[in-house]
């Protein structure tokens, strides 16, 4: 059994706050600030180019993207880090496209973030007129499933109202009319048990700093599956995802396998804070965090319907439809959260009108759940969020 006891006390969590936001920025772990002051200090500081070598710095992005890969049940040597996850969509997207040549329709849903749809977009207006993004209703996708299909892309988790979609099935009747698929595991990494590999996935991305505690900026993983990774041709062909980087030829020949998904540079400090980050997860196992994350769901959805039913579920009610959140909505929804957050409750607000709240066993008790359905409303009641100062809109949401 997880000891969630000792997970929680992995988190430097701040003072005086219930923190329902981990599905939009994970806390701070403890072993994080000291292991990235050593890299700073002894490997920046004392090592300077040396550090690329003897530090491994070079080698961090498949090391970690192991690690991560370990929790979306990948294989070793199937992962890797980088860039943003904006970025791994475009880039995870123009290679499956390749592969489907004579197919030239991206399928996706209008539950899907904002930033994949525009990504897919962009990438077919670059690729001319033949190329088309198509969305439909999150329940009408997988119909739309036929043979004109070359890329599903599907965010497994929706942002808003945690409404789940069923993986393996969409993957298993892409594959039988010929399509490949693209999942986004943003709000899937580290909040559901997922394993890419039974599910027969073809391309997984997802980003680091929701669930996974990497820290704002942190970078993004591409899975590609090993009986692909070898075809695939990165559209984003940079220099370190040549065969030979450092031999610095004028032709691009992509590297062996996942290795050819890098693109520059890679961001070290914070691949270092996300190593760091990652160790809780040796403690965790994720059928226990999935059974408590749904306990916890499960308190705060009493307790809003039996005391402030004006809050109406976003989310589906079935627990096993949702991923790690659950969503209300409410004309004031921005008011209320920002109401609540002056009580030290953290949840966010997603326009237009949805108040959505992340439920992470690693850091959450029933108690604090309990205790932040209580203070919510208490603020409904009240109509605490009722005032100004509540209503001005700040640029982050
Ligand atoms: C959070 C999120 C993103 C964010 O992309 P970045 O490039 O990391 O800013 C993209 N897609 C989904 C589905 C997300 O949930």
């Amino acid at each position: 059994m997880t000891d969630f006891t000792a997970t929680r006390a992995m988190f430097d969590l701040p003072e005086g706050v219930i923190y329902l936001d981990g599905n939009s920025l994970g806390p701070l772990p403890r072993a994080v600030s000291a292991r990235v002051a050593r890299t700073i200090t002894d490997e920046w500081g004392q090592m300077v180019i040396t550090g690329w070598n003897r530090a491994g710095w070079m080698d961090l992005p498949t090391r970690v993207g192991d690690r991560v890969g370990r929790l979306i049940g990948a294989p070793a040597g199937s992962v890797i880090m980088g860039d943003t996850l904006s970025i791994k969509v475009y880039q995870a997207l123009a290679s499956a496209l390749e592969l489907r040549a004579g197919r030239s329709v991206i399928l996706s849903d209008t539950g899907n973030f904002p930033s994949d749809l525009y990504m897919a977009d962009g990438l077919c207006r670059t690729l001319g007129p033949d190329y088309q993004l198509k969305t439909m209703a999150p329940e009408a996708v997988e119909d739309a499933i036929d043979d004109t299909i070359a890329v599903l892309m599907i965010t497994e988790v929706d942002y808003r109202t945690g409404r789940k979609h069923d993986m393996a099935r969409l993957i298993a009747k892409a594959h039988a009319h010929g399509a490949l698929v693209v999942w986004d595991l943003a709000h899937s990494a580290g909040a559901i048990p997922v394993d890419v590999t039974a599910a027969d996935a073809d391309f997984a991305v997802g980003c680091s700093y929701k669930y996974l505690n990497s820290g704002p900026g942190g970078p993004a993983f591409i899975y590609v599956a090993p009986r692909l990774a070898d075809k695939v041709r990165p559209a984003l062909s940079g220099w370190l995802g040549h065969e030979a980087p450092f031999a610095f030829d004028l032709d691009y020949r992509p590297g062996a396998g996942i290795e050819r998904m890098r693109v520059g540079t890679p961001p070290i400090l914070q691949l270092v804070a996300l190593d760091a980050a990652l160790d809780v997860w040796d403690r965790v196992d994720m059928n226990d965090l999935r059974a408590r994350s749904l306990e916890l769901q499960q308190i705060f959805i009493d307790s809003v319907a039996q005391r402030c039913p004006e809050l109406v579920l976003a989310s589906p009610t079935e627990g096993a439809a949702r991923g790690s959140q659950v969503s209300f909505h409410h004309a004031e929804g921005y008011a209320i959260i920002q109401a609540l957050i002056a009580e030290g409750v953290i949840g966010d607000f997603r326009a237009p009108d949805i108040l959505r709240f992340g439920f992470t066993p690693l850091y959450l008790t029933p108690e604090d759940v309990a205790r932040a359905a209580d203070i919510l409303c208490a603020i409904m009641h009240n109509r605490t969020w009722d005032r100004p100062e509540f209503k001005t809109r700040a640029k982050v949401t």
